[in-house]
């Protein structure tokens, strides 16, 4: 006797194989994706202790010690009738609002723009 597979068993048949190409696929794509074992000077890691001065901004900062995460820089710049511009990286100061200038930042560049920043 023939053996006769339905079209519905045979469709079956593959969707299962479609099933484990799928779940394959899906495994070698976590393969692929790298564990990070120690956070090296990226973005997130960054933060220091800053002083609210109000530097670069008139002035006025309340004077307090807060700890600027990376998160909390802001890309700034004063645009001058020459045509010439100059950059900052800044910090808005919690508890007064005032925003400060950081002097010689060095860190990971920020990823939010502030007034006048690119
Ligand atoms: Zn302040």
């Amino acid at each position: 006797m023939k053996a006769k597979l339905s079209f519905a068993s045979m469709y079956r048949v593959q969707l299962d194989e479609l099933r484990l190409r799928f779940s394959e696929s899906q495994l070698s794509w976590q393969e692929d994706v790298m564990k990070v074992i120690k956070k090296g000077s990226a973005a997130k890691g960054w933060s220091k202790r800053m002083k609210c001065t109000g530097s670069g901004n008139g002035g006025g900062g309340c004077g307090a010690s807060l700890l600027v995460e990376h998160g909390d820089l802001l890309r700034t710049g004063s645009h001058h009738y020459d045509g010439s511009s100059d950059y900052y990286t800044s910090f808005v100061c919690s508890e007064c609002g005032v925003m400060t200038d950081i002097e010689n930042y060095d860190g990971p560049a920020p990823t939010r723009v502030g007034p006048g920043g690119r």
